[in-house]
């Protein structure tokens, strides 16, 4: 019998090819790239050509950079680690001590933290303004405001920012445009168009689409900033896994499909919901009686999105009594699934402001928000409509 070769285990054996390839992406879980010598490690450093180490770059995160990028009509997206990684970066990698930064004041509830709490613990200024107020931002504006961040849809309340309007002020201010392009999608806005100079999602919701992979993604105007805010990523390692980032391109795939059925079934429920009995209200940006309706279907392209929200009587009772009478609405705290995923703004996202603060925002114990999903949609409408009447009874 030969004897088995010390240490063979260890040693990795060149991966079988042939003349065929594999028709999916492949899963690169590598964290180091071996170099054949000194002289070639050096030229690719550089050249900044291949890869070395996994949290400076990997196979997988360049793919899905460059299908996101085709989708926003990008070039060079970074990919990060969760939508907050690239909020991060942006800020780490775009803002110094002194600088002022202007937010829309119903931003993610985590990039409001970060704007309240964090920057200006790192000596960084923030204010916070209506983005349905172009006028308003205008007005937050100091000499040493470096960005404007914006949500083109905010969260819960589904109200659209007036987008050209603050792109204006953007503009002659000399100040950086980011947009938070997350719950509109380039499907239905493509910030790059209409001046924005960075572009943010979390690929976690509506891009990936299966709640199965957390990650980011930024694309930046000018190359210089792009750099600060790739470096930024790799230093404080917010850069993303390279099995989220093959879930997330999979899952790329069918988001046309996917984004087109969602939006179809929120158009068809939004309709439905609104003739229930004891429905005092809902917000949907193609709906005529939608506050900014007529903003939101030229800055859309005719188009509402899979969000909804809406507002019952009855108070915390009747929330339970609806989530509980329909399990099958995932009552979660997330959007953008392929299923319909439901959540209460007054138990999670919203759980920290007061009662009076979240009656301004028109948010009470009985409104809900709909990330609608792909489901067939008389299924759909009837799942709700049986949510609704037993919340109507409670
Ligand atoms: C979820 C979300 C984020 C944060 O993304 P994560 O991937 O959860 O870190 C940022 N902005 C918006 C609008 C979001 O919905």
């Amino acid at each position: 019998m030969k004897p088995p070769r010390p240490n063979s285990l260890v040693r990795r054996t060149a991966f079988p090819g042939g003349p065929s390839r594999p028709l999916v992406t492949p899963l690169q879980p590598s964290v180091v790239y071996a170099s054949p010598d000194p002289d070639a490690l050096d030229r690719q450093y550089e050249e900044g050509s291949g890869f070395t180490y996994a949290r400076e770059g990997h196979p997988n995160a360049e793919v899905l950079a460059a299908k996101i990028d085709m989708l926003e009509g990008a070039e060079g997206g970074i990919v990060t680690g969760s939508g907050m990684a690239a909020i991060g970066a942006v800020f780490l990698g775009g803002l110094k001590s002194g600088d002022h930064v202007v937010g829309g004041d119903q931003l993610y509830g985590r990039t409001l933290r970060l704007m309240n709490e964090d920057l200006p613990r790192m000596g960084i200024a923030t204010s916070l303004a209506d983005p349905t107020d172009a006028e308003a931002v205008r007005a937050a504006l100091r000499p040493e405001t470096r960005m404007i961040v914006v949500e083109v849809i905010s969260n819960p309340t589904i109200r659209v920012a007036d987008m050209e309007g603050i792109a204006a002020v953007a503009r002659e201010a000399g100040v950086l445009l980011v947009v938070d392009n997350t719950f509109t999608t380039p499907r239905l806005f493509r910030p790059f168009e209409s001046g924005a100079d960075i572009v943010i999602h979390s690929v976690t919701k509506l891009l990936a689409g299966h709640s199965d992979a957390t990650l980011g993604y930024v694309a930046v105007r000018d190359p210089v900033l792009r750099e600060a805010i790739m470096t930024a990523n790799v230093t404080w390692g917010l850069t993303p896994s390279p099995f989220d980032c093959w879930l997330a391109e999979r899952g790329l795939h069918s988001f046309d499909l996917r984004l087109d059925r969602a939006e179809a079934n929120a158009a068809a429920l939004a309709e439905a919901l609104a003739d229930l009995p004891g429905m005092a209200r809902v917000i949907y940006p193609a709906r005529p009686d939608h506050p900014d309706h007529n903003r939101a279907m030229a800055l859309l392209g005719g188009r509402g999105g899979n969000m909804l929200s809406f507002e019952i009587a009855g108070g915390r009772a009747a929330a339970n009594a609806l989530t509980r009478a329909a399990p099958e609405l995932a009552f979660a705290p997330t959007l953008g699934d392929v299923g319909t995923t439901l959540s209460h703004p007054a138990s999670s996202s919203h759980r920290a402001l007061t009662p009076a603060a979240r009656e301004t925002l028109g948010i009470s114990e009985g409104f809900f928000r709909v990330s609608v999903g792909i489901e067939d949609p008389a299924l759909l409408i009837a799942e709700f409509s049986r949510a609704v009447s037993a919340a109507g009874r409670n």
